[in-house]
């Protein structure tokens, strides 16, 4: 009886171990397979934006001279680095930062416990988040006297003055993802295309992440001529300059850079500032960090943008609306702050609508625009929830209606000098 069941479970511990061995290797080949699929799409993409994409510039436009200013802003910190150089967040400066950003084992276990998305379907997507085609006569002639300023979905902003056009985040993709086959889908199309922009003097990006830089949109851009400056946070340049993107400039938190514009053209001189927030950067799983992250501010003597860019709430608005004076305009993000089992993950790095008020009030903005919300389902709360919130929150703080408001996707807004 005994050799009967010892031969029955040895049978059984073969057959399983057999089938354990097997799906093992039916999921590595799949992996494989998957991953020789996925290598391929991919590099046909590369090969066909190199071969018919312009090639690069070294140099900027002729007719723009710039100055990069160092440590103009004594009142802001500077970026910091850990011991295996990767950037970090002093707790002294950013009281709410995780000291350690999420590592695989915790973006694991909020993606293996968070709720599924909600889904909206295509009648209410079309009724709550129309989209606007931008006026080209509107891009291509801003007001002389105004701040024009172009929603273009998620974090992409176009904003127009002073004879400026300073763009940033742009991503005119489909997904924000590493691959257009798989990964979070536009809810909307984007209200225009990459050659459907106006001429674009600058480009700012904020971070690496996929919802603010995306390859295919920055190729595209990059071919334009007269190409744009790219301005960076650091550790970028090289990644872009890889990927065929020219004239980037890579700049530090607190270090600002003036562009001038020599042709002739009477235009004044346009100031950026690389601000801190707080965030964190990875494209993959083994660069998380490698890159910065910042916030910028984009002025005239006339008019200042401020761009937050993807960031949690803290003390730094505050600081620079003192530094640099309280912005005309900013744009705050208000989205991806997650449903409620998942608010612990985000809550570091993404604002919700009361946190996003309350940076517009540190900031002193005269007005801000919400960005970061309505275009990619990055998180599980309602992708019109943030849009709801941040009416109620304005109301219950006095705010007018106008103080801080949504766009519609494709909106152009136009503001005063104060
Ligand atoms: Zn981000
Ligand atoms: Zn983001």
């Amino acid at each position: 009886m005994f050799w009967e069941h010892a031969a029955v479970a040895r049978c059984r511990s073969i057959f399983e171990s057999t089938m354990r061995s097997r799906m093992v290797a039916w999921t590595a080949g799949l992996g494989m397979v998957g991953g020789a699929v996925w290598a391929v799409a991919e590099t046909k993409h590369q090969l066909s934006w190199g071969m018919w994409s312009a090639p690069p510039l070294d140099e900027p436009p002729a007719h723009i001279s710039f100055c990069i200013l160092r440590d103009q802003i004594p009142a802001l910190p500077k970026s910091k680095r850990g011991p295996e150089g990767r950037f970090v967040l002093d707790k002294r400066q950013f009281p709410d930062a995780e000291v350690e950003s999420p590592g695989f084992s915790t973006i694991w276990k909020w993606r293996s416990t968070c709720p599924a998305n909600p889904v909206m379907s295509l009648e209410e997507i079309q009724r709550e988040l129309p989209v606007l085609i931008p006026s080209q006569e509107a891009l291509a002639h801003p007001p002389a006297d105004k701040m024009q300023v172009t929603w273009l979905g998620h974090a992409s902003v176009l904003t127009q003055w002073d004879k400026w056009n300073v763009l940033f985040d742009p991503i005119f993709s489909e997904r924000c993802s590493p691959t257009q086959l798989l990964g979070p889908r536009r809810l909307q199309a984007p209200p225009l295309l990459a050659h459907q922009l106006p001429h674009i003097d600058v480009i700012c990006i904020s971070h690496d992440h996929f919802d603010h830089l995306d390859l295919h949109t920055a190729q595209e851009l990059a071919a334009r001529r007269p190409s744009p400056i790219w301005l960076v946070p650091l550790g970028l340049k090289s990644w872009l300059q890889e990927s065929r993107v020219h004239n980037v400039i890579e700049l530090d938190w607190s270090d600002q850079i003036e562009i001038v514009d020599s042709s002739g053209v009477r235009r004044e001189a346009l100031k950026l500032s690389c601000l801190p927030c707080q965030h964190w950067c990875a494209r993959n799983l083994f660069d998380r960090n490698k890159t910065l992250w910042a916030s910028w501010m984009c002025s005239t003597p006339r008019f200042s943008f401020y761009f937050g860019g993807d960031t949690g709430y803290c003390p730094m608005f505050e600081k620079v609306g003192r530094a640099l004076g309280s912005p005309d305009v900013a744009a705050i993000p208000i989205g991806s702050y997650g449903a409620l089992p998942e608010v612990w993950f985000h809550r570091p790095n993404h604002m919700n609508p009361e946190e996003a008020v309350q940076c517009h009030l540190d900031l002193r903005a005269r007005r801000s625009v919400a960005i970061h919300w309505g275009t990619w389902q990055l998180t599980a709360e309602h992708p019109l929830e943030p849009r709801q919130r941040l009416q109620d929150v304005c109301r219950d703080r006095g705010l007018g209606a106008e103080a801080f408001e949504c766009l519609k996707h494709g909106e152009t807004r136009c503001y005063d000098h104060r």
